[in-house]
Protein backbone atom coordinates (compact mmCIF):
# COMPACT_ATOMS: atom_id res chain seq x y z
CA UNK A 1 0.00 0.00 0.00
CA UNK A 2 2.59 2.67 0.71
CA UNK A 3 4.53 1.24 -2.20
CA UNK A 4 1.43 2.79 -3.96
CA UNK A 5 1.30 5.89 -1.96
CA UNK A 6 4.54 6.73 -2.94
CA UNK A 7 3.74 6.24 -6.91
CA UNK A 8 1.23 8.48 -6.06
CA UNK A 9 3.30 11.43 -4.85
CA UNK A 10 5.72 10.62 -6.78
CA UNK A 11 3.70 10.92 -9.80
CA UNK A 12 2.49 14.39 -8.64
CA UNK A 13 5.89 15.77 -7.84
CA UNK A 14 7.27 14.30 -10.25
CA UNK A 15 5.28 16.12 -12.91
CA UNK A 16 5.09 19.11 -11.48
CA UNK A 17 8.68 19.74 -11.70
CA UNK A 18 8.67 18.30 -15.71
CA UNK A 19 6.15 20.42 -16.19
CA UNK A 20 8.09 23.83 -14.83
CA UNK A 21 10.87 22.21 -16.27
CA UNK A 22 9.40 21.52 -19.76
CA UNK A 23 8.06 25.72 -20.13
CA UNK A 24 11.31 27.09 -18.30
CA UNK A 25 13.71 25.30 -20.27
CA UNK A 26 12.64 25.77 -24.49
CA UNK A 27 14.10 23.19 -26.31
CA UNK A 28 13.78 20.89 -29.61
CA UNK A 29 12.76 17.96 -27.42
CA UNK A 30 9.81 19.71 -25.07
CA UNK A 31 6.21 19.40 -25.52
CA UNK A 32 5.14 22.84 -24.11
CA UNK A 33 7.02 24.93 -26.32
CA UNK A 34 6.10 22.45 -29.36
CA UNK A 35 2.52 22.86 -28.68
CA UNK A 36 2.78 26.62 -28.26
CA UNK A 37 5.26 26.77 -32.24
CA UNK A 38 2.74 24.20 -34.16
CA UNK A 39 -0.34 26.52 -32.85
CA UNK A 40 0.95 29.57 -33.60
CA UNK A 41 2.44 28.34 -37.03
CA UNK A 42 -1.24 26.91 -37.99
CA UNK A 43 -2.93 30.14 -36.29
CA UNK A 44 -0.45 32.25 -39.01
CA UNK A 45 -1.96 30.00 -41.98
CA UNK A 46 -5.30 30.51 -40.58
CA UNK A 47 -4.87 34.27 -40.75
CA UNK A 48 -2.86 34.87 -44.39
CA UNK A 49 -5.31 31.93 -45.90
CA UNK A 50 -8.35 31.74 -44.50
CA UNK A 51 -10.80 29.07 -46.17
CA UNK A 52 -13.67 30.75 -44.77
CA UNK A 53 -12.87 34.28 -45.21
CA UNK A 54 -15.27 36.03 -43.13
CA UNK A 55 -14.55 33.86 -40.04
CA UNK A 56 -13.29 36.18 -36.79
CA UNK A 57 -9.54 35.55 -35.98
CA UNK A 58 -10.54 35.39 -32.53
CA UNK A 59 -13.90 33.16 -33.93
CA UNK A 60 -16.58 31.78 -31.56
CA UNK A 61 -15.00 29.56 -28.18
CA UNK A 62 -11.37 30.49 -29.37
CA UNK A 63 -10.33 31.25 -25.88
CA UNK A 64 -12.41 28.37 -24.41
CA UNK A 65 -10.75 26.18 -26.42
CA UNK A 66 -7.00 27.65 -25.91
CA UNK A 67 -7.96 26.93 -22.27
CA UNK A 68 -9.00 23.20 -23.27
CA UNK A 69 -5.50 22.86 -25.38
CA UNK A 70 -3.44 23.47 -21.97
CA UNK A 71 -6.16 22.20 -19.57
CA UNK A 72 -6.18 18.87 -21.54
CA UNK A 73 -2.22 18.58 -22.77
CA UNK A 74 -0.50 19.81 -18.96
CA UNK A 75 -3.18 20.40 -16.15
CA UNK A 76 -5.28 17.39 -16.49
CA UNK A 77 -1.56 15.47 -16.50
CA UNK A 78 -0.93 17.58 -13.85
CA UNK A 79 -4.03 17.36 -11.66
CA UNK A 80 -4.45 13.63 -11.61
CA UNK A 81 -3.73 12.15 -15.06
CA UNK A 82 -0.19 11.25 -14.22
CA UNK A 83 -0.35 9.67 -11.27
CA UNK A 84 -3.64 8.17 -11.24
CA UNK A 85 -2.75 5.98 -13.91
CA UNK A 86 0.98 5.01 -12.95
CA UNK A 87 -1.09 3.86 -9.73
CA UNK A 88 -3.28 1.98 -11.80
CA UNK A 89 -0.23 0.34 -14.14
CA UNK A 90 1.51 -0.99 -10.83
CA UNK A 91 -1.83 -2.34 -9.56
CA UNK A 92 -2.27 -3.84 -12.96
CA UNK A 93 1.23 -5.05 -13.10
CA UNK A 94 0.92 -6.46 -9.67
CA UNK A 95 -2.29 -8.24 -11.08
CA UNK A 96 -0.86 -10.05 -13.39
CA UNK A 97 2.24 -11.13 -11.60
CA UNK A 98 0.22 -12.58 -9.31
CA UNK A 99 -2.30 -14.09 -11.90
CA UNK A 100 1.81 -15.70 -13.02
CA UNK A 101 1.85 -13.88 -16.25
CA UNK A 102 5.23 -11.92 -16.61
CA UNK A 103 5.25 -11.06 -20.25
CA UNK A 104 2.83 -9.35 -21.98
CA UNK A 105 4.55 -8.99 -24.84
CA UNK A 106 2.95 -10.78 -28.26
CA UNK A 107 4.89 -9.39 -30.58
CA UNK A 108 8.30 -8.60 -30.36
CA UNK A 109 10.22 -5.73 -32.52
CA UNK A 110 12.70 -4.63 -30.04
CA UNK A 111 15.27 -5.79 -33.26
CA UNK A 112 13.08 -3.15 -35.65
CA UNK A 113 14.68 0.25 -36.86
CA UNK A 114 13.63 3.19 -34.63
CA UNK A 115 11.93 4.78 -37.56
CA UNK A 116 9.87 0.86 -38.05
CA UNK A 117 8.71 1.03 -34.14
CA UNK A 118 7.54 4.56 -34.99
CA UNK A 119 5.95 4.12 -37.80
CA UNK A 120 4.39 0.76 -36.28
CA UNK A 121 3.30 2.90 -33.23
CA UNK A 122 1.89 5.11 -35.10
CA UNK A 123 -0.66 3.12 -37.07
CA UNK A 124 -1.59 0.42 -34.26
CA UNK A 125 -2.16 3.59 -32.07
CA UNK A 126 -4.12 5.51 -34.94
CA UNK A 127 -6.22 2.42 -35.80
CA UNK A 128 -6.84 1.63 -31.93
CA UNK A 129 -7.96 5.64 -31.84
CA UNK A 130 -10.33 5.43 -34.82
CA UNK A 131 -12.35 2.45 -33.16
CA UNK A 132 -12.78 4.08 -29.89
CA UNK A 133 -13.94 7.29 -31.33
CA UNK A 134 -16.18 5.21 -33.14
CA UNK A 135 -17.38 3.90 -29.87
CA UNK A 136 -17.47 7.41 -28.79
CA UNK A 137 -20.15 8.04 -30.94
CA UNK A 138 -22.31 4.73 -30.90
CA UNK A 139 -22.54 4.23 -26.74
CA UNK A 140 -25.00 7.21 -25.59
CA UNK A 141 -23.07 7.48 -22.02
CA UNK A 142 -19.98 8.14 -23.99
CA UNK A 143 -21.39 10.40 -26.25
CA UNK A 144 -22.41 12.77 -24.02
CA UNK A 145 -18.84 12.96 -23.21
CA UNK A 146 -17.64 13.50 -26.94
CA UNK A 147 -20.64 16.14 -27.19
CA UNK A 148 -17.89 18.51 -25.73
CA UNK A 149 -15.47 18.30 -28.66
CA UNK A 150 -18.63 18.25 -31.41
CA UNK A 151 -20.33 21.67 -29.43
CA UNK A 152 -17.77 23.72 -31.71
CA UNK A 153 -19.91 25.64 -33.87
CA UNK A 154 -16.83 27.65 -35.81
CA UNK A 155 -14.11 25.61 -36.60
CA UNK A 156 -10.34 26.45 -35.82
CA UNK A 157 -7.09 24.83 -34.86
CA UNK A 158 -7.32 25.03 -30.97
CA UNK A 159 -10.82 22.61 -31.32
CA UNK A 160 -8.32 19.62 -31.68
CA UNK A 161 -7.57 19.54 -28.30
CA UNK A 162 -11.47 20.79 -26.90
CA UNK A 163 -12.79 17.57 -25.34
CA UNK A 164 -13.78 16.37 -22.06
CA UNK A 165 -11.06 14.72 -19.60
CA UNK A 166 -12.70 11.21 -19.97
CA UNK A 167 -11.69 10.98 -23.30
CA UNK A 168 -8.26 10.81 -21.94
CA UNK A 169 -8.79 8.10 -19.04
CA UNK A 170 -11.04 6.20 -22.31
CA UNK A 171 -8.69 6.53 -24.70
CA UNK A 172 -5.83 5.51 -23.03
CA UNK A 173 -7.26 2.72 -21.26
CA UNK A 174 -8.41 1.46 -24.17
CA UNK A 175 -4.95 1.86 -25.84
CA UNK A 176 -2.80 0.27 -22.68
CA UNK A 177 -3.20 -3.33 -23.35
CA UNK A 178 -3.27 -3.76 -27.00
CA UNK A 179 0.10 -1.12 -27.27
CA UNK A 180 1.81 -3.21 -24.06
CA UNK A 181 1.48 -6.55 -26.04
CA UNK A 182 4.06 -5.36 -28.76
CA UNK A 183 7.51 -4.98 -26.90
CA UNK A 184 8.83 -2.09 -28.70
CA UNK A 185 12.12 -1.03 -27.38
CA UNK A 186 11.95 2.88 -27.64
CA UNK A 187 11.56 4.49 -24.98
CA UNK A 188 10.62 8.07 -26.59
CA UNK A 189 8.13 8.29 -29.37
CA UNK A 190 8.30 12.14 -29.40
CA UNK A 191 8.09 12.65 -33.01
CA UNK A 192 5.13 10.45 -33.10
CA UNK A 193 3.37 12.48 -30.44
CA UNK A 194 4.04 15.49 -32.04
CA UNK A 195 3.42 14.50 -35.80
CA UNK A 196 -0.04 13.24 -34.45
CA UNK A 197 -0.47 17.03 -32.99
CA UNK A 198 -0.03 18.82 -35.88
CA UNK A 199 -1.99 16.68 -38.38
CA UNK A 200 -4.64 17.18 -35.60
CA UNK A 201 -4.36 21.26 -35.28
CA UNK A 202 -4.76 20.48 -39.81
CA UNK A 203 -7.50 18.70 -39.14
CA UNK A 204 -9.74 21.53 -37.26
CA UNK A 205 -8.15 24.44 -38.95
CA UNK A 206 -9.60 27.04 -41.14
CA UNK A 207 -7.66 26.25 -44.17
CA UNK A 208 -8.30 24.52 -47.40
CA UNK A 209 -5.71 21.51 -47.12
CA UNK A 210 -7.08 18.04 -49.04
CA UNK A 211 -2.99 16.88 -49.39
CA UNK A 212 -4.33 15.78 -53.07
CA UNK A 213 -3.25 12.28 -53.60
CA UNK A 214 -2.33 11.36 -50.40
CA UNK A 215 -6.05 12.21 -48.89
CA UNK A 216 -6.78 8.83 -48.68
CA UNK A 217 -4.12 8.30 -46.24
CA UNK A 218 -4.05 11.55 -44.11
CA UNK A 219 -7.04 13.15 -42.68
CA UNK A 220 -7.73 16.82 -43.95
CA UNK A 221 -9.70 19.72 -42.93
CA UNK A 222 -11.81 19.18 -45.95
CA UNK A 223 -12.89 15.45 -44.51
CA UNK A 224 -12.87 16.63 -40.74
CA UNK A 225 -15.09 19.08 -41.33
CA UNK A 226 -17.97 16.81 -42.22
CA UNK A 227 -17.08 14.46 -39.08
CA UNK A 228 -18.68 17.61 -37.32
CA UNK A 229 -21.32 18.49 -39.55
CA UNK A 230 -24.74 19.02 -38.20
CA UNK A 231 -26.61 17.32 -41.00
CA UNK A 232 -24.90 13.48 -41.34
CA UNK A 233 -26.70 11.03 -43.70
CA UNK A 234 -29.50 9.33 -42.28
CA UNK A 235 -29.30 6.55 -40.08
CA UNK A 236 -26.18 6.53 -39.76
CA UNK A 237 -24.20 7.85 -35.81
CA UNK A 238 -20.52 9.67 -37.38
CA UNK A 239 -18.53 9.32 -40.58
CA UNK A 240 -15.06 10.40 -41.03
CA UNK A 241 -14.07 8.90 -37.82
CA UNK A 242 -10.51 9.28 -38.60
CA UNK A 243 -7.93 10.89 -36.25
CA UNK A 244 -4.47 11.16 -38.08
CA UNK A 245 -5.47 8.80 -41.07
CA UNK A 246 -8.83 9.18 -43.64
CA UNK A 247 -7.13 5.25 -44.25
CA UNK A 248 -9.35 3.86 -42.46
CA UNK A 249 -12.79 5.35 -43.29
CA UNK A 250 -11.93 4.61 -46.77
CA UNK A 251 -11.60 0.86 -45.96
CA UNK A 252 -14.34 0.31 -43.95
CA UNK A 253 -16.55 2.53 -45.54
CA UNK A 254 -17.37 5.38 -43.21
CA UNK A 255 -15.64 8.28 -45.48
CA UNK A 256 -17.93 10.89 -46.64
CA UNK A 257 -17.29 14.52 -48.06
CA UNK A 258 -20.58 14.79 -50.51
CA UNK A 259 -19.06 18.34 -51.36
CA UNK A 260 -17.40 21.23 -49.99
CA UNK A 261 -17.92 21.65 -45.96
CA UNK A 262 -16.79 24.88 -46.66
CA UNK A 263 -20.11 26.30 -45.11
CA UNK A 264 -21.82 23.66 -43.69
CA UNK A 265 -23.49 23.84 -40.60
CA UNK A 266 -21.72 22.02 -37.78
CA UNK A 267 -22.43 20.91 -34.50
CA UNK A 268 -25.37 18.15 -33.33
CA UNK A 269 -29.25 18.55 -32.90
CA UNK A 270 -29.79 20.50 -29.67
CA UNK A 271 -26.13 21.59 -29.71
CA UNK A 272 -27.52 25.42 -29.13
CA UNK A 273 -28.69 24.24 -26.02
CA UNK A 274 -24.95 22.91 -24.88
CA UNK A 275 -23.56 24.74 -21.86
CA UNK A 276 -20.81 27.31 -23.47
CA UNK A 277 -18.14 27.21 -20.12
CA UNK A 278 -15.56 24.93 -19.24
CA UNK A 279 -16.89 24.12 -15.70
CA UNK A 280 -21.10 23.41 -17.49
CA UNK A 281 -19.53 21.51 -20.17
CA UNK A 282 -17.20 19.34 -17.50
CA UNK A 283 -20.24 18.70 -15.66
CA UNK A 284 -22.84 18.16 -18.10
CA UNK A 285 -21.93 14.30 -18.69
CA UNK A 286 -22.78 13.71 -14.80
CA UNK A 287 -25.71 15.81 -14.70
CA UNK A 288 -28.52 13.48 -14.14
CA UNK A 289 -31.17 16.52 -15.52
CA UNK A 290 -29.68 17.35 -19.11
CA UNK A 291 -31.22 19.42 -21.85
ZN1 LIG B 1 -16.38 12.54 -33.02
ZN1 LIG C 1 -12.75 17.07 -34.38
Amino acid sequence: MTKLFETLIGGYTGYWSYLTGEMFNPGWHNYFWWLVGLSLFVWTLEIFFPWRKDQNLFRKDFWLDGFYMFFNFFLFSLIGYNALSNVVVELFNNLLAAAGIRNLIALNISGWPGWAQMLLLFVVADFLQWNIHRLLHHIPWLWNFHKVHHSVEEMGFAAHLRYHWMETIVYKSLQYLPLAMIGFSLKDFFIVHIFSVAIGHFNHANLNISWGPLRYVLNSPGMHIWHHAKNIPEGKTGVNYGISLSLWDYLFGTAWIPYSGRDEKLGFEGVENFPSTFVDQVTYPFKKDKK
